[in-house]
Order: C-alpha cells, then sequence, then structure tokens
C-alpha cells in the first residue's frame, strides 16, 4: 500500500465540487461501527465502469533499472465495452498489474512502443504468469516492425519464445499449450495515424517517435469519443504534435534533468545532456508540446519519481506549460469521462492472487499425448521418505477430492 499526494485537476464545477469534497479530508464520518464516506482511492474490482468511460492505470512509470517503489513502463487501459489493453509491459511492471486481480484472461492484448527492455521486459511474466494462473488463450502483441527484420518485435517474439523454451515445454506436458503462445501483428513504424487496431468500437492508430533508433512509435487510443495518447519514448516530433492535438489524455514521457542524471544516475555531463535531451524529452520541452497540442490532461513520467527530482522536473515543465498536468508515479489511476478527469491512487494488496474469469481453462494434454520431460534416470532419484512423509496428506486430499 502506498501513500502520496494527489493532485486533482478538473474543470468547472466538478471542481469546486471537489475542492469543497476535499476541505472535508473524506467527509465526516457519522457513526464508529459504520462505514466510512469516499476515501479518494480507488480500490480496484469495487467499481463499475460505465460504458463511456475509460479507467487507464500507471502500472509503470520508472527507469530501466526497475526499483521497488517504481516498475518500468506500462499503461493499462480499461474501457467501459470490457476491453482492456496494455501498452508496453516494461521490467518490474506485472507486480503492480497482478495487485489489481483482474483475470488474466483479460489482459490478452499487448501494444508495444518499441524493444527496450523497461518496455517489454515483463512480458515473461505476462506470458508464464498469466498461463499458470488462468489464461485461456493466446497472448496477442502488437508492435512495430523495425528497418530489417531482426529489429522488429515479430523477430523479438519468436527468438523470446525460443529463449524459453524449456519453460514452454515443461509447462506443455501439465498445461495446455495454447495460453502459452503469442500471435505478433506487427506493423510500419514509419506509418503515419495508420490504424493498427479497429475492432468493438475501438481504433488504436501509431505515430513514428524519435528515439535511439528506427523502430519506436506512440499509440493513439479512441473510444466512445475520447482520445488517449500513449507516448512511447520519444524527442517532442512533429507527428505527435499534429495527431495528439485535441487529446483528453496525453502521456508524452519527460525525462531527468541532465543535472540530475549526473547527480543520481551516475552518467558523464556528456552522457547526460545526450540521453535527457536529445533521444529522450528534457521537462521544457515536454511542455511546450503540452502547452502547443493542449490536451484536456497531460501526463509525464519516466523518470524517477521522488523528492528530490520531482521540483526539478516540475520546475522545467511549468516554465512552458501552465495546463492540467499529473506527474505519474506508480499507482495512479485516472477515469476518464466526456465530463470529467478524475485522478487517485490505488490502494492494493501486496499479496495479491491470480483470479480466474468466466472462461473455463482449456482441457490439459491427455496422458501419453506429450513427451514427458523428465527422464527415467531423474525420476529414479525420488527418496522415498518424502514420498512417505507425505502419503497421510496425499491420501486424505485424493479421497476428499475423488481422485484415483
Ligand atoms: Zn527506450
Ligand atoms: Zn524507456
Amino acid at each position: 500500500m502506498k501513500t502520496r499526494f494527489l493532485i486533482v485537476f478538473m474543470g468547472g464545477v466538478a471542481t469546486t465540487f471537489l475542492f469543497l469534497s476535499l476541505m472535508g479530508g473524506g467527509g465526516t464520518v457519522q457513526s464508529p461501527t459504520g462505514t466510512a464516506p469516499d476515501r479518494y482511492v480507488y480500490y480496484p474490482g469495487t467499481e463499475e465502469l460505465a460504458k463511456d468511460e475509460i479507467r487507464l492505470i500507471a502500472c509503470g512509470t520508472g527507469l530501466p533499472s526497475a526499483r521497488r517503489d517504481q516498475a518500468a513502463t506500462c499503461w493499462l487501459a480499461e474501457l467501459g465495452n470490457g476491453d482492456k489493453f496494455l501498452f508496453d509491459v516494461g521490467t518490474g511492471s506485472m507486480a503492480n498489474v497482478a495487485a489489481l486481480m483482474i483475470p488474466y484472461d483479460f489482459l490478452d492484448k499487448v501494444f508495444l512502443t518499441h524493444l527496450h527492455t523497461d518496455h517489454w521486459g515483463d512480458l515473461a511474466a505476462l506470458w508464464a504468469g498469466g498461463w499458470t494462473a488462468g489464461r485461456t488463450k493466446p497472448l496477442r502483441v502488437w508492435g512495430p516492425a523495425g528497418e530489417t527484420p531482426e529489429m522488429g518485435t515479430a523477430y523479438a517474439i519468436e527468438h523470446f519464445l525460443k529463449a524459453y523454451n524449456w519453460d514452454a515445454v515443461t509447462r506443455n506436458f501439465v498445461l495446455s499449450a495454447d495460453p502459452g503462445k503469442i500471435s505478433v501483428i506487427e506493423f510500419d513504424y514509419k506509418a503515419i495515424n495508420a490504424v493498427v487496431y479497429q475492432e468493438n468500437g475501438v481504433t488504436i492508430r501509431s505515430i513514428p517517435a524519435i528515439h535511439a533508433g528506427d523502430g519506436p512509435v506512440s499509440f493513439i487510443l479512441e473510444y466512445a469519443g475520447l482520445k488517449v495518447v500513449i507516448g512511447g519514448d520519444t524527442f517532442p516530433n512533429k507527428w505527435f504534435i499534429e495527431y495528439a492535438t485535441g487529446a483528453d489524455i496525453a502521456i508524452h514521457e519527460t525525462f531527468l534533468t541532465p543535472s540530475d542524471l549526473v547527480k543520481f544516475y551516475g552518467q558523464s555531463p556528456g552522457q547526460a545532456i545526450a540521453v535527457g535531451t536529445q533521444i529522450h524529452t528534457s521537462p521544457p520541452a515536454f511542455g511546450k508540446v503540452m502547452s502547443t497540442i493542449k490536451p484536456r490532461h497531460a501526463i509525464g513520467y519516466h523518470f524517477f519519481n521522488e523528492q528530490s527530482t520531482h521540483d526539478h522536473i516540475l520546475q522545467g515543465v511549468r516554465s512552458t506549460y501552465s495546463g492540467p498536468l499529473s506527474l505519474a508515479v506508480d499507482d495512479m489511476v485516472w477515469n476518464i469521462t466526456k465530463d470529467r478527469i478524475v485522478e487517485r491512487m490505488i490502494v492494493s494488496p501486496d499479496q495479491a492472487w491470480g483470479v480466474n474469469g468466466p472462461n473455463k481453462p482449456p482441457a490439459p494434454p491427455a496422458p501419453g499425448s506429450v513427451p514427458n520431460p523428465i527422464s527415467d534416470f531423474i525420476k529414479a532419484g525420488r527418496w522415498q521418505p518424502a514420498e512417505e512423509a507425505q502419503a497421510a496428506m496425499v491420501d486424505k486430499f485424493k479421497k476428499d477430492n475423488n481422485l484415483n
């Protein structure tokens, strides 16, 4: 559980109402034995999503060297039509996703902005973790093609599965192989505002990004007349300016200041200026982007957000932008409708379990249909006293569950 300060920006009447409510610090508690009024936090799984609403969750907002307080990039968009989309699954982020206790069956669509590990390093946790915890179907991954095939998403996923061959082969013996498959939908990273997904009232478009090498993109999600732009790593670019204009939510990276890259990240001044102002977006440049495209609400991320860095970022952003702003941390959530955008923090369990969805898991392979990955040599090493020690427990469980 995390406690942080909240900054909420809303428009018109909603603002007045919210600030009046905030003055109550959670509202008046009427009874020592009753329930409490609004706590200004989101408890996952307790609120229905309206048909025309988007719930956007920051599941990772940090850097490649993920730390306990901030995983690397991951955004979850939950839509009122029931669709859920993961945008990037950076290192460490799946623990935050798991804490939402959403059935893995609902988390089968992943859009990758690019192939740096801080944007897909936790695919393994989603792939195998979801497989063992109830996903009933293959994962679907959308991502950019590279300049050459071996720089593209399809190549990355093909070799990801090869790297995890032992994992898959040993699971295939006891689980259906289907949820362990990944289908890849690759698209041209140079395509401008091109539709890469269109189903069920949802359109997702791609625009190029300028970052480290050819290939990275940003995504634009449109649903129920709402537009959420999910910026991947990029220096400010003309496509973002053109196509993120009019967004309800515009997410864009804002990187650590060069001084803080030297101070905290141990970079040389030369490295810091190159990384912080050439292949990423500096805080004043982020502000300039936002004051140009004027979203209803701007979100900056991709820096370690703490007391010692926050003010430097904010100062830089505020030198060029005075509109609605969140500097994201993990577990921030925004509810977005035509009328209002509400930001809160999530309160979720550190010790979450996977939960089943409505679909029945596919049957495990029939005995003998998949070769046993444990050889007779290894089987012959089983220590008999352990079998004897657990025999009573095993017998009782089998009897209670009618197992042979
Ligand atoms: Zn990157
Ligand atoms: Zn990154």
